[in-house]
């Protein structure tokens, strides 16, 4: 399967790590929109937020369990934001499911 986060998580691409579990790798984004961008991602693929199933399911669950680790170990102290997007019109680049930390500075309440 031709999948960039795929090829992220089995170290083909490098990236920069910032927490790693069983189920869960986070890494900064190549584009950060924030002081703190970064990607938390399942390390079973995953199309996308629309995919989510019973049997899947678990993945996401340690992602949230994960996220607040993360932030904590990224000195996120006074909040953040998680953003998913999903499919064609919510703008999904990479068909791989991952969540946007973002953070580092008070953000702006409109939708980007
Ligand atoms: P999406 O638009 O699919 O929600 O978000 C995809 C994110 O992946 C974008 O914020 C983009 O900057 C990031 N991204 C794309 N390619 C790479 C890459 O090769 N490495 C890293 N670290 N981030 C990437
Ligand atoms: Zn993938």
């Amino acid at each position: 399967m031709d999948c960039l986060f795929c090829k992220i998580i089995a170290g083909e691409i490098p990236s920069s790590k910032v927490y790693e579990n069983e189920y869960v790798y986070a890494f900064k984004d190549i584009n950060p929109m924030a002081p703190v961008h970064v990607l938390v991602v399942p390390k079973e693929h995953i199309c996308c937020a629309d995919e989510v199933n019973t049997d899947n399911s678990i993945y996401v669950a340690k992602i949230f369990e994960a996220i607040p680790e993360i932030a904590k170990q990224l000195g996120l102290t006074n909040g953040y934001r998680i953003i998913n997007n999903c499919g064609e019109d919510g703008c999904q680049s990479v068909k791989h499911l991952h969540f946007h930390i973002l953070g580092g500075k008070k953000l702006p309440e409109t939708l980007a």
